[in-house]
Formats: C-alpha cells, structure tokens, sequence
C-alpha cells in the first residue's frame, strides 16, 4: 500500500489511560466501552488487548456484540440499547450477555425466555430515566417495575442510569440528577452503575459499583480544554505526508470555491487526506495540523482526498514530510474545540479506508 494515511493506536497508551482511571475509581468495577469501533480505534483490537484488565466490554448493539464473540473475545459483553427486537432474545445463542433494558416491553420479552437466557448466562442492567429524557424507564416507577419483574431479577441486576451533564462546567445539573438516583436505588439491595468517563473522573460519589469507560481511556477528554482535571495519553494518531508542494504568488487563491487568498507570497503544502476518510468538511481555515515541529494551517476546503495547509513558515519543507492531523503532537481537543466539534466526533468518523496501525502494549508483569 503507497497511500501514506494512517491511524495509528497506541495500546500501551490506552493502558496507560485505564490504569490511571482504574486507580482514581478504586474499588469500582470497570466497563470498557468499545462501541463505535472502540470509537474508531478498532473493537477487536482494543478489546483482546485490555480485556483482561477489565470486568465487562460494552458495545451499543447486538450486532456489535457478534463481531467480538466471532474475534473470540469471552469476557462478559453489555449491550447499551438492549434488544432492538424481541428476536434479539428470542434466537441469541451468544453466552455471557448483559442487556440493558430501558423499555418494559424488552423486559417482557426477556421473561418469556428466561430459562434458557440463564442457561447461556445473560444478565441484566435496568435502565432508568433520571432526566436525560432518552432512555430509560420511568424512574417515577423505580418500585414498582423492580416489583413486578423481581422473577428475572437477581443479585447480579444493576440499576443504572446517565447523567446529562457531567462534562460540563457548571456541575448543579449532574448533582441533582445522582442525589436523586442515590437516594432511592441506595435502599434496594441492587449494584448501581451511573457514571461515564466525566462522571467518573468528577465525582467519586458518581462511581459506585461499575463505572463504564469511553473516552478517558482512548485519551481524549470529555471536559472543555480550560476545564480539564486530567492528565491522559494520547492514543490516536491520525496522520499522512505532503504530496505536493508549490509556491503561489500573492492574491492567487486555493481549493475549491477560491476560499482562501494568498496574503503574501505563500508556500502551499498537498495532504493525502480529506473527508472521505473522516477529516470534516467543514473544517475552518486556520485549523491546526502539525509537521516538522510546527503548527500549520489548513488554508481553503477540505477536499474528499486531499488537504491543503500554508508552510510558509516550516523550515524547508519536503515531499514526503509526515503530516499529523491530531495525535500526541497536537491534540484532538484542541482539533475539535477548533472546528466545533467534539473528540468523540473526531474519532468515530476516521472512516474505513484509513489502516489503523497498532503500537502493541507490553504489561510490566508479563
Ligand atoms: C457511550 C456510553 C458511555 C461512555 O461514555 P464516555 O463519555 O465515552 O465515557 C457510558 N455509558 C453509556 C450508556 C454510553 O452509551
């Protein structure tokens, strides 16, 4: 392969990432979240590489549940959306399933094949509305649903919910949202999940029996820039290399549309890579990349195949110079503030035809 794009997944950083949550949530149970692609990191991948530093794999859907018990992955695998259909249930054969349920009718459907669901070794979670309003059951009702389904209910249950706002500044949303959800579930015998990375990593009182890990472990922070509490190591890095090079005179302009014009003789760097592989479209000029050592600004639209950036300012730019759109020389934070977008966003979208490389993981006691 000569394209020069790439993404490259540093595993030892996500260890890094996963040891250092893992200590901050002391004693709480870890659920790697690996849907997405392990957001876009590579599921199969990212999973037999921590699976065994974790208590569950969780996934959004069953389909993506499938593709890691096909890779041979055996740990115990949480499906967030639970069963979009009652087939889900009525036909799974996969061992070791949690589903979430958010919606009674799901609970129905788990109850008429229970046996066998037990057999295969399936659990679990009930979902609560706690005031996201997108999921959940009627959190009103807490009582009287765990009464009713108390025959498929058991000591492994969870009761979990999501908070709307744990990654915002102001933290009055997300208190009131966990006082209430505490409160009532504390008293019922069952374990209680309710926090993502920002919740973990904000309130200890948020952790509580398992705290389900995304985007903290792939490094990237769910917190605004300014308002970052953690340190973590970056682990995607997307990268590429100049495949042309000119210099244009002043007033010339570049790319589509014309959108940007030379303010002064100006040198113009060609990138391997655009938004067919996830690089978004409406990136601003101005956005930041990095090369040689230097910040470099994207200049005019991003093409589907292509980038362009203004080098004039690099040291003796080269063809064949590597290119990294974000990584551990600039970091997709800062991209994303950037473009308006979110990290989350960034990631999940580097799109299929980019090859992931893997930087494999070491465990010192290995
Ligand atoms: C995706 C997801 C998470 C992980 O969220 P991060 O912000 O990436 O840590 C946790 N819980 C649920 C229900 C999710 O859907």
């Amino acid at each position: 392969m000569s394209r020069p794009t790439n993404a490259t997944v540093d595993l030892s950083a996500i260890h890094f990432n996963l040891d250092k949550l893992s200590k901050l949530c002391g004693h709480s149970k870890l659920v790697a979240v690996v849907k997405a692609n392990a957001y876009g990191n590579g599921a199969v991948e990212v999973a037999k590489s921590i699976e065994h530093k974790v208590d569950v794999l969780a996934v959004a859907f069953l389909e993506e549940a499938i593709q890691l018990r096909q890779a041979g992955l055996t740990k115990p695998l949480l499906i967030l959306q639970g069963p979009h259909k009652a087939e889900d249930l009525h036909t799974c054969k996969l061992q070791n399933l949690i589903w979430v349920m958010h919606s009674t009718w799901q609970l129905d459907a788990y109850k008429e094949r229970h046996g066998e669901l037990e057999k295969l070794g399936h659990k679990l979670w009930l979902k609560f509305d706690t005031g996201m309003h997108r999921l959940g059951l009627p959190f009103e009702s807490f009582s009287s649903i765990c009464e009713r389904y108390q025959p498929i209910l058991d000591s492994d249950t969870v009761i979990m919910t999501h908070l709307a706002c744990a990654d915002e500044p102001l933290q009055g949303h997300a208190k009131s949202q966990l006082a209430t959800f505490l409160i009532q579930v504390k008293h019922s015998n069952f374990k209680i999940s309710l926090a993502n990375s920002a919740a973990s990593i904000r309130f200890d009182q948020a952790r509580q029996d398992f705290v389900r890990l995304g985007i903290a472990m792939y490094g990237a922070t769910p917190f605004q820039i300014s308002d970052n509490p953690i340190s973590l190591n970056s682990v995607m890095n997307l990268e590429s290399e100049i495949i042309a090079l000119r210099t244009i005179p002043k007033g010339d302009t570049v790319g589509y549309g014309a959108t940007w014009r030379a303010p002064t003789e100006s040198v113009i760097a060609t990138v391997a890579l655009g938004y067919a592989d996830g690089y978004p479209r409406h990136a601003p000029t101005g956005t930041p990349a990095w090369c040689n050592g230097e910040l470099i600004p994207l200049v005019g639209r991003v093409s589907m195949d292509m980038l362009t950036f203004d080098v004039t300012n690099v040291h003796n730019p080269q063809i064949g110079d590597r290119v990294q759109l974000w990584g551990d020389e600039l970091s997709i934070n800062t991209v994303a503030e950037r473009i308006g977008t979110i990290a989350y966003e960034l990631m999940t979208r580097v799109s299929e035809r980019v090859p992931r490389k893997y930087l494999s993981h070491k465990d010192e006691e290995e």
